[in-house]
């Protein structure tokens, strides 16, 4: 006969696997799981807290050149647990002066947006790649981004957000790590992935706003809301029919 099994250390070791892997457990985890009452209470302090650190150190931040060149960091700002995350270029010239994303031209039309969606600014993360200015808002360098995207990842860790928006371009590639073009990225739901051992998050591309309103076309404004009624729909949430069309 075979040696008994002891259920009593294969549930020990179980858990012991279970607490040495929690480390790495994607946080806040939505589904089945879901948690309620307090403990929902308890995620949104503590990612607030999280989220908060990463702003103290986005601050202080000099791991690019950006850093000497900027007024303030703008490390992006919203809600612990939204579902949806904006995630932009860089910070403009309005952005930098006041240290908060998407507050300029570009930012009023994607509060436009996001109430033509039916939602709120505080519902939903802003954020951008890039946490400083790039000097005469030229295009993000490689190894800018290099030195910055951390922070952007850790973002999403802590929020884990079920949709990504990347606006523009140079969202878009970074996060889906690609060289399309956004006329071929968007309209359609991408995977972004977090790390290994970590569930993908669905990603929508779709126009920068600061690129809507150089080319503000019916044809174009059109194309952003088929991709945000897209996001709505994936999410259950329903879809307004709104005049900014
Ligand atoms: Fe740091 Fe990012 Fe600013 Fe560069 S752009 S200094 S990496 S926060
Ligand atoms: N454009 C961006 O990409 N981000 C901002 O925060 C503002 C304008």
């Amino acid at each position: 006969m075979g040696k008994e099994v002891d259920i009593g250390k294969v549930v020990r070791q179980h858990l012991e696997m279970e607490q040495f892997f929690a480390g790495f457990a994607p946080k806040g985890q939505r589904a089945a799981h879901e948690p309620h009452g307090r403990q929902a209470a308890m995620t949104m302090q503590d990612n607030a807290a999280e989220l908060e650190k990463i702003t103290q150190e986005v601050r202080q931040c000099c791991k690019c050149g950006l850093g000497s060149s900027r007024t303030n960091a703008v490390p992006g700002e919203g809600h612990p647990n939204a579902r949806i995350m904006f995630v932009g270029e860089a910070p403009g010239a309005d952005e930098d002066a006041q240290g908060r994303p998407f507050v300029g031209r570009a930012g009023q039309l994607l509060d436009k947006i996001i109430e033509a969606c039916g939602l709120k600014r505080e519902d939903v993360f802003i954020g951008n790649v890039l946490k400083c200015r790039p000097p005469e808002n030229r295009d993000p360098r490689a190894e800018e981004i290099i030195a910055c995207l951390p922070y952007l990842q850790s973002q999403i860790e802590i929020i884990q957000p079920e949709i990504i928006v990347a606006l523009g371009a140079h969202a878009a590639r970074t996060l889906l790590n690609t060289t399309q073009s956004i006329g071929q990225l968007r309209g359609c739901f991408h995977e972004y992935y977090p790390g290994i051992g970590r569930p993908s998050i669905k990603l929508m591309a779709t126009y920068h706003t600061a690129y809507l309103l150089r080319n503000y076309s019916q044809e174009n404004r059109r194309r952003v809301w088929e991709d945000m009624k897209k996001v709505l729909t994936e999410l259950g949430l329903p879809v307004p029919n709104p005049s900014v069309k």
